[in-house]
């Protein structure tokens, strides 16, 4: 199977690490155009060339916006007005207690979470649907299913990109425009191992480790039993946004390495 994307231009939002960059890498080894997104042009300029050392041909280019505001949407229309391939993976997450999250926490999370998605889908899908073709991915999480008791907030700003997703897909049916979420569980993206570095330095093991032993207290119903790789997400994320997954639309596509425990 090979996955070809040359002549589209695929926008991934906060993509100056994580999963963000690990698609924004594979979506230019398969030929696409990818813009690059993160708050600074310090980031964006260090992404650009980590895709260009990954990819030396790549087509890349980089627009520094924060998009939990509509200044910051705004300003990433003019520079790029137009995309063929749209993932929705800008996402902050964190551990805090219901009843230490205030108002503004919550809001901050539906912000950058759940409207920068919104956002960005209201203004780039009507061209997709214009041109006969697009594709949306939203990066949602097994915390959307999962609703993790330590981070609630977390958990239903993502449950809301699966019914974000599932309604815009059928809001765009027919049009040759695909719409679905990704569900990735733990992933060593750049936030996370910040987060396991603490737990591994007081430990005194490595942040792999630290990230296996997350899991199995975490997650054990995860059928791994380890984190997954950027690249492992990044593959699913990919595929998603190929020609090859035209007749997957409305769906929400799971990288949790097992931890939810549906049969489908
Ligand atoms: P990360 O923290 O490693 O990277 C996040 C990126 O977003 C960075 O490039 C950062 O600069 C950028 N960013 C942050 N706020 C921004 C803003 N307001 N505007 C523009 N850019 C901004 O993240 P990650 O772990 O790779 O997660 C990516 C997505 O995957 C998120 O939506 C997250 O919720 C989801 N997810 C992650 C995991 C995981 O275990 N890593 C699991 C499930 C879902």
């Amino acid at each position: 199977m090979q996955i070809k994307l040359t002549g589209k231009t695929a926008l991934v939002t906060g993509s100056t690490e994580g999963i963000g960059l690990g698609a924004a890498k594979q979506l230019a080894e398969c030929g696409a155009r990818v813009i690059v997104n993160g708050r600074t042009q310090q980031k964006v300029d260090k992404a650009i060339e980590a895709v260009i050392a990954a990819v030396p041909n790549a087509e890349v280019t980089g627009v520094a916006a924060d998009l939990s505001t509509s200044e910051g949407g705004q300003a990433l229309f003019e520079a790029v007005p137009e995309a063929d391939i749209l993932v929705n993976n800008l996402g902050i997450y964190g551990a805090l207690d219901f009843f230490e999250t205030d108002d503004e926490t919550w809001q901050q999370y539906f912000d950058v979470n759940v409207m920068s998605a919104v956002r960005m889908s209201r203004h780039y899908a009507p061209a997709m649907v214009d041109n006969g073709w697009g594709r949306i991915v939203f990066i949602a999480s097994e915390s959307s299913v999962n609703i993790p008791s330590e981070m609630i907030h977390y958990g239903v700003s993502k449950t809301a990109l699966l019914g974000l997703s599932r309604g815009l897909a059928k809001r765009l049916a027919g049009t040759g425009v695909t719409v679905n979420a990704v569900l990735p569980g733990p992933t060593m993206s750049e936030g996370v191992q910040n987060i396991m570095a603490e737990s591994a330095a007081r430990n005194g093991i490595s942040v792999e480790e630290a990230g296996v032993r997350f899991v199995q207290k975490h997650r054990p119903s995860s059928v791994i039993q380890r984190m997954a790789t950027v690249d492992e997400v990044a593959s699913m994320i990919t595929y998603t946004c190929s020609e090859l997954a035209s007749a997957t639309t409305g769906s929400a596509l799971r990288v949790d390495g097992g931890v939810v425990d549906f049969v489908m």
